[in-house]
């Protein structure tokens, strides 16, 4: 393999630089050429291909975001769109891509590869941690620090002003984030689309806490079916009126930040074995880590949804938070 190309795609993740950096200095090292491409699948499709050495990823470990950017590409969920990117692809004479992304991304490049015999390898970019095929994507650990960081703070005031507080943060399919966040900041509830939320049962479980607390904390993943936090609060007020209620979206500080140290590791183990895996002649599959090692996963099973959460973290959140 003489060429390769690297990509970010989708919502961007805290991690995708330290990834990068590692797929770029282990290209140079086995002395194949990189080729970053901008703005995900649409700088594929508008040949915004730049060439990179192992200077043009220095002092990026540290931040979040990606100095690739990334994109979410209607051009490339059609026919033409990814006519036009496989020919770029071959103009610049790309022999295996690399592409750091979610599981719309793994979709993409399944798709693409029903017309195209270049192969693609994938690092798990997202903070969703919605992937099959490893523990912990890339940026999950960041954003849920982020999470308990801000909460920690909102509970601040809630106990000074004996307030229950609904907190919303992201997960549209999935409520990981909020389960494991919840978890870490002392959550009386966590309501999370896996799992049907039952207003009448909250109530309950709110008033059963125990007399001393003073403070009450709810965690809202966005894609939770009851509607999001602003109509859960309300729905619980009318059952509770004497509780001073509060609203906060966390929306995108979620996604961006510095990325804690355990994303720098995984982010640049992942990032050093997609290189070696298009050398070792793998496509198709996502590089993963369960168990601290490295494994591949097709995209197809990784793109997989299991909304299965293990029922023991749920019934301790409610134990734990009397
Ligand atoms: P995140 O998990 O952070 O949202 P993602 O990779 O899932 O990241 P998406 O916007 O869902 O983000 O997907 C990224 C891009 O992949 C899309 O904008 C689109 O260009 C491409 N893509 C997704 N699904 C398909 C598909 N079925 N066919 C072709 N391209 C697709």
């Amino acid at each position: 393999m003489k060429k390769i190309a690297v990509l970010t795609s989708g919502g961007d993740s805290p991690g995708m630089n330290a990834c990068l950096r590692a797929v770029v200095r282990t290209a140079v090292y086995h002395k194949i050429e990189v080729m970053g491409i901008m703005h995900g699948y649409n700088g594929m499709i508008k040949d915004e291909f730049i060439k990179m050495d192992a200077k043009s990823v220095a002092s990026i470990i540290n931040r979040g975001g990606t100095i690739l950017k990334t994109a979410r590409s209607t051009e490339f969920m059609t026919t033409e769109g990814r006519d036009k990117a496989l020919t770029n692809l071959k103009k610049h004479g790309i022999e295996g891509v690399v592409i750091i992304g979610g599981d719309g991304s793994f979709k993409g490049a399944l798709e693409f590869s029903t017309m195209c015999d270049i192969p693609f390898v994938g690092c798990p970019g997202t903070i969703d941690n919605d992937l099959q095929g490893t523990d912990f994507t890339i940026g999950y650990d960041t954003a849920i620090n982020t999470v308990v960081e801000a909460v920690d703070k909102i509970r601040d005031t809630a106990e000074s002003h004996d307030r229950l507080f609904f907190v919303e943060v992201m997960g549209r399919d999935a409520g990981l984030i909020a389960l494991r966040a919840g978890i870490g900041v002392g959550a009386e509830s966590i309501l999370i689309p896996e799992t049907k939320t039952d207003i009448d049962d909250l109530v309950v479980r709110l008033k059963n806490k125990r007399k001393s607390k003073t403070s009450k904390i709810i965690i809202v993943a966005e894609g939770d079916e009851a509607g999001g936090a602003f109509k859960i609060a309300q729905e619980v007020k009318k059952q509770l009126p004497e509780y001073d209620t509060r609203v906060t979206i966390l929306g995108h500080i979620q996604r961006g930040g510095n990325p804690s140290a355990m994303d720098r590791v995984n982010s640049s183990r992942m990032g050093f074995a997609a290189v070696e895996a298009l050398m070792q002649g793998k496509k198709n599959c996502m590089v993963g880590i369960i168990n601290k090692k490295i494994e591949y996963t097709p995209f197809e099973n990784a793109v997989k949804h299991n909304p299965e959460l293990d029922p023991d973290l749920m019934r301790m959140v409610n134990i734990l938070s009397m």
